[in-house]
Formats: structure tokens, C-alpha cells, sequence
């Protein structure tokens, strides 16, 4: 079969899709899409599925039964820019290819992220790793973050620039610019790892940030294979995954007998259910 062309992909080629105050996605290039996924899937299946309904539901079924390789036939290459703390995040995810703008070679610019009125809570108390986005933070408090936060970006920035101009090497004058400077690279992924990318950093669990960065790519891939998009949501994303603990639990409710889920295990299990907490 030839090239796949995807006209609505193809019309989001080279857009770029602010994130942040200075951030963006860009869909540099894909290969392959739900076609290809089901192409490369027939080689394993035999001619079966022929009608897009079949199409569709091959996909599904490879999705549940995690038989994940015809999903890496399909690769998205992005163009991102965004803080450095949001980089060193999404750099975790290794199965991706990239290329980073180079602090040795460019004079990095003044672009610093600083959080939006919106975006600034205190400390969680029930999660030691994220925001209390419940207790409204005072006016007054939230403007003196944000001014000192972009007081140090202008402060570092400065010194960063006499450093530059006193003739020191670039890889040196960087080393203290800070985690919310702005980085741009290029990044590859085949379509079964972004799925796991996606399930991870859209995750209410994920940090904000990093969060409006899947989103956007979320929308592209929904876009690049609209229906592996749409069973990587209901079978991944919104799909669940029970331990045999649970599993006992869910038995239990079911015969109307006593649950015997306790703490953290009971919040847990409640939150996968999407009840709340007690
Ligand atoms: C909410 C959240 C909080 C986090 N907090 C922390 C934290 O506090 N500290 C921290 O260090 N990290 C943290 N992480 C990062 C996390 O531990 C993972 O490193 C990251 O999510 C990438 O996941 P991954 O390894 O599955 O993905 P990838 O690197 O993309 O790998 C995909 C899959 O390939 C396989 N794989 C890839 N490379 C190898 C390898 N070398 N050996 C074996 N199998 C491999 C694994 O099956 C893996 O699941 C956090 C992530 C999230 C989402």
C-alpha cells in the first residue's frame, strides 16, 4: 500500500500550539496511521478485516489484548519548547528519540516560564508531591511568588549576559540559569510508547505543566489515528487495572458483604473507581 496521507494531519503539520507563557508543540512530521496499524496487523491476522467497522474493532481488540507492536509502526516527530523542569520530566521517558538545543553552542534566550495567577497553590498536604488547589492562595502572596520568581530569571539572566560579554564560554556562563528556562527539541516516539507517555503525563497525578504539554499532543494523535486514539482512552486511560486484592474486594461488594479494604489500599481502590476517597 502506498504512503498513508492523512489530510487532517497533514494540516497540522509545522502549526505550532502554544503551551506556557513562551512554549509550544509542533507536529513536525508522522508516519503511518490507524491503516497502518491494521496493516501491519494483517500480516500477523491474515486478510480478516476489510470495513472500517472491522478496522476499527481489530484496533480495539489489539489495544485490550496489548498486543502492542502493530503500534509501533506508527511514528509522530515533534518540534517542543519548554522549561527545563518540564524537559528533565519528559527526558524520563526513554524510549523516544532526541535532539536538544545545545547551551555550549547557542546563547540561550531570555525566556523564563512563570506560573500564571492561577497556577499558584501551597503545598498539598494529602499528596507530598503536588499542589492544594482547593485553598485559595491570598492575592497579595500569589503576585510576591510570581514577582520573585521573575526578579531571579531577570537577576540570573543578567549575570548570565556580563558572563557572556566578559568573553566566558557559553557552557560555562549557563550552569546557573535556572529550571524554568526555556528548551527546544526535537522528539520521536512510535505511536505504543506515546500512548504510555500519554497515560502517564495526562494522569491527574502528573504535574500541571507537563500536563498542558500531553494534552496538546493528545489532540494531535488523536487526529494522526482517530480510533487507536479512542481505544487507547477507553481501554488505557480510562480503563483500570485491579490487583487480585482488589479483585477480592470487588467480589465482596457484589455478594453484599462486609468490604475489608483498609487506608491507603481503600483510597486507592476508591479513586480507581472514581468514588470519593471515603
Ligand atoms: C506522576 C509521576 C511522578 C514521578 N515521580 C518521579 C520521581 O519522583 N523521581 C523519579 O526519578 N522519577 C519519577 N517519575 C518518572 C517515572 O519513574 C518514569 O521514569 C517515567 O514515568 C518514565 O516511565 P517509563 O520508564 O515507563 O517510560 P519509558 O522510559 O518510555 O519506557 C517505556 C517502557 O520501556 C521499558 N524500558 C525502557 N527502558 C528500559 C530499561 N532500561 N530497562 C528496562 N525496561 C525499560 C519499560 O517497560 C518502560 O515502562 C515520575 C513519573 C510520573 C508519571
Amino acid at each position: 500500500m502506498a504512503h498513508a496521507v492523512n489530510p487532517e494531519a497533514d494540516a497540522l503539520l509545522d502549526k505550532e500550539f502554544p503551551v506556557l507563557d513562551h512554549g509550544f508543540v509542533r507536529l513536525v512530521d508522522y508516519l503511518g496511521g490507524d491503516d497502518r496499524i491494521v496493516q501491519s496487523a494483517r500480516v500477523s491476522y491474515g486478510k480478516g478485516t476489510k470495513t472500517v467497522r472491522e478496522d476499527k474493532g481489530l484496533i480495539d481488540y489489539l489495544m485490550r489484548h496489548l498486543h502492542t507492536s502493530p503500534f509501533e509502526q506508527v511514528i509522530l516527530s515533534f518540534h517542543l519548547k519548554m522549561p527545563i523542569f518540564v524537559a528533565r520530566q519528559w527526558v524520563r521517558h526513554r524510549t523516544a528519540r532526541m535532539n536538544e538545543i545545545s547551551g555550549r553552542y547557542s546563547v540561550m534566550r531570555d525566556e523564563f516560564y512563570v506560573p500564571p495567577a492561577g497556577a499558584v497553590h501551597f503545598q498539598s498536604k494529602t499528596n507530598k508531591q503536588g499542589r492544594d488547589e482547593e485553598t485559595p492562595v491570598p492575592a497579595e502572596v500569589v503576585e510576591s511568588v510570581r514577582e520573585t520568581l521573575a526578579g531571579e530569571n531577570r537577576e540570573t539572566y543578567a549575570s548570565y549576559e556580563k558572563m557572556l560579554e566578559d568573553g566566558i564560554s557559553r557552557e560555562l556562563a549557563r550552569i546557573n540559569l535556572p529550571l524554568s528556562l526555556y528548551t527546544e527539541f526535537y522528539w520521536q516516539m512510535d505511536l505504543h510508547n506515546l500512548f504510555h507517555f500519554l497515560n502517564l503525563r495526562l494522569d491527574a497525578h502528573a504535574q500541571l505543566e507537563i500536563r498542558l504539554y500531553a494534552e496538546v499532543i493528545a489532540n494531535i494523535v488523536k487526529t494522526v489515528a482517530p480510533y487507536a486514539y479512542e481505544s487507547f482512552e477507553r481501554n488505557i486511560r480510562y480503563g483500570r487495572r485491579f490487583s487480585s486484592d482488589e479483585i477480592e474486594e470487588i467480589k465482596r461488594l457484589a455478594a453484599g458483604e462486609e468490604p475489608q479494604l483498609t487506608g491507603r489500599k481503600l483510597r486507592e481502590f476508591r479513586e480507581k473507581l472514581g468514588l470519593p476517597a471515603d
